[in-house]
């Protein structure tokens, strides 16, 4: 039974990423043209046919159709269909960093541990989610908007008090953790990201080029994913940000505008929640 619940979270995680990574899609062209991303139909590109919704079953419609418009036969860029998958895989590897704490939470909702750690998984995500629109964007427009940084930084602070001010709610005998304690982590978690931007600056200026507000948009968008604690947990939060410094800076500074660049910050981000993800299991098995 609990076996079946854990295989459920995951997999209804990563569909919850496709569905999620389909809705990034629209973000991604809309918001640099100055749209809302709430109202308006899908469209095709070429023919500019309303698209219905067998048409935008993400992944699904596109394959069924062989990448082709239904209506004109013009293809369809594979983009959307990469950034769904992409997406989805995301959520899916960062559902099996909490599974075992979060999976709980859709037979016992309510006020415990297993609903704590499950807010703490969708601010997780959304975060991811907001970093996938800020790469594409950085991509597509050389970039960087205020706005993806902002809502990153939203989602990860949701992800600090919101679990703790939840458990304080329905349990004041909770001393888990106080304002005080709450107020250091934070002062710690922005010193530790403010350190990761200062070492990508760095490696920007010497090897790369002139740093620019976009690149610190992205940047600030990307870097405060890790600061999510408990996908970070080899040894020593300090150490997890240095390397996470390294791998990040030296992609970003040394990948040239080119095939790989937009991915920079995802794959850092990505390889390292895997391997995060592999020692969870490790910790489990042992
Ligand atoms: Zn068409």
């Amino acid at each position: 039974m609990e076996l079946f619940l854990w295989i459920y979270f995951i997999v209804v995680s990563g569909i919850f990423g496709v569905v999620i990574g389909s809705f990034l899609n629209v973000v991604i062209y809309r918001l640099p043209a100055g749209r809302t991303v709430v109202k308006g139909h899908s469209m095709c590109m070429t023919c500019g046919h309303n698209l219905a919704a067998k048409d935008l079953i993400p992944i699904i419609s596109w394959a069924s159709l062989k990448g082709k418009c239904r209506y004109c036969g013009a293809p369809i860029a594979s983009r959307y269909t990469k950034i769904e998958s992409f997406t989805g895989v995301c959520f899916l590897i960062a559902s099996v960093g909490v599974f075992k704490y979060a999976s709980p939470a859709i037979v016992n909702p309510g006020y415990n541990f297993y609903t704590f750690f499950m807010l703490y998984f969708i601010t997780y995500v959304l975060c991811i989610s907001s970093a996938v629109s800020a790469m594409m964007i950085y991509y597509d427009t050389g970039k960087g908007f205020t706005g993806t940084a902002i809502w990153s930084g939203i989602f990860c602070l949701l992800a600090y008090t919101l679990p703790h001010l939840f458990m304080k709610t329905i349990d004041p005998s909770n001393t888990g953790i106080n304002f005080v304690d709450l107020c250091k982590d934070l002062g710690f978690a922005v010193l530790r990201l403010a350190a990761v931007i200062v070492i990508t600056f760095v490696l920007f200026m010497i090897f790369r080029k002139p740093y620019s507000k976009n690149d610190l948009c992205l940047d600030l968008s990307v870097c405060v994913i890790p600061l999510y604690g408990f996908y970070f947990m080899f040894a020593n939060r300090w150490i997890e940000y240095g390397i996470f410094a390294a791998v990040y800076a030296v992609m970003r500074a040394f990948l040239k505008s080119g095939k790989y660049d937009k991915y920079a910050g995802i794959i850092t981000v990505c390889t390292l929640q895997l391997l995060s993800s592999a020692h969870i299991i490790y910790m489990y098995i042992k």
